[in-house]
């Protein structure tokens, strides 16, 4: 790191736990990159603190903060200004100090949609199942709807929690057609036929012993599968969807343009994506999945 002086911007991301964050190593290449005289640290701010830590990005002027479980709802008490994504997906990821204001925005599903149009799909007319009814399915599923979508499949283990978001997201954006799916295996190969774009919003693909979801024998050529778990990159539902002729889609694309879009936000400098992507692909390859800890569902 080069020396810091009074005019270095700092920046951060607020979880707890912290540990295992790839955001420094993306944004302080970023910076780098751009000869920025800026810094983004890591902060493990456990949940009683936060007002605290919140409050401390104006007194240290700091230049912006992403924001991680499980923080992400609780810090929207704490924003002057919201963007509208943010306000539909009920979370903030992305902390901007302008003008001595709090913004809150919510770039996890423009992230998303960045990384399957990367991946070769336009999502405009397509049906999608999505698996997952917790914070990133949420944003997901948002911006889904906001970008005419035909149909969305919405499936979870506790289906009260996807009736509740399809309930929401009608309410709030009427011409979303979504059913609510079981989370079983006959229930999801039923609806396969007529999907397009199959995502796993849920944490499931993280751990070795992690149960398959989906039947993959019904995927197949027509289907593009994409998995936002990106420890390890290559899940067991990719390699299944492969080996069925299935397009994949890795959740290090997802990770990569959620972070494009904060750092935009606060620099106003394009985020250098090939360079940050290869640091990213290191980074990955070099921390197994079996270093992470299982999260408390
Ligand atoms: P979350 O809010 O805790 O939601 C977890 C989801 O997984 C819920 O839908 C939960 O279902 C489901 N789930 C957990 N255990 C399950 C099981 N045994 N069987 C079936 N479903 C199960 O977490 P999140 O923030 O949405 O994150 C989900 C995953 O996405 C994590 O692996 C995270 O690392 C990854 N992620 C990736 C990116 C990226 O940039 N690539 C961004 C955000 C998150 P219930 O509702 O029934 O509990």
């Amino acid at each position: 790191m080069s020396s810091r002086h009074g005019k270095t911007r700092l920046y951060g991301i607020f979880g707890y736990p912290i540990d295992h964050s790839l955001s420094p190593l993306m944004h302080n290449t970023a910076f780098a990159h751009h000869g920025l005289d800026a810094v983004y640290l890591p902060f493990a701010v456990h949940p009683a603190h936060l007002e605290t830590a919140v409050k401390s990005i104006a007194a240290l002027q700091m230049g912006g903060v992403n924001v991680t479980i499980p923080h992400k709802q609780a810090v929207m008490a704490w924003m002057d200004a919201l963007s509208p994504e943010a306000r539909l997906i009920g979370a903030v990821n992305t902390i901007h100090l302008r003008d001595g204001r709090l913004h809150g925005h919510n770039t996890d599903g423009m992230g998303f949609l960045c990384a399957l149009e990367e991946g070769g799909s336009d999502v405009a007319g397509r049906t999608v199942m999505l698996l997952g009814a917790g914070g990133a399915a949420r944003a997901i599923a948002v911006q889904l709807c906001l970008s005419d979508i035909r149909r969305l499949y919405l499936a979870n283990r506790t289906l009260a929690r996807a009736e509740d978001l399809a309930a929401f997201l009608k309410q709030n954006i009427p011409h979303a057609d979504i059913s609510v799916v079981t989370l079983g295996a006959s229930s999801l190969a039923a609806h396969l036929p007529d999907t397009d774009i199959v995502v796993n919003a849920t944490s499931i693909g993280m751990h070795p012993h992690d149960p398959m979801l989906l039947p993959s024998h019904a995927l197949g050529p027509r289907h593009l599968v994409c998995d936002i778990v990106y420890r390890p990159l290559q899940t067991p539902l990719l390699r299944a969807a492969q080996r069925q002729g299935a397009r994949t889609v890795d959740g290090l694309g997802m990770l990569l343009h959620q972070g494009a879009k904060a750092f935009e936000i606060w620099t106003e400098h394009a985020f250098p994506i090939a360079f940050i992507r290869a640091r990213l692909l290191e980074a990955v390859t070099e921390q197994p999945s079996a270093s992470c800890p299982r999260r408390k569902e």
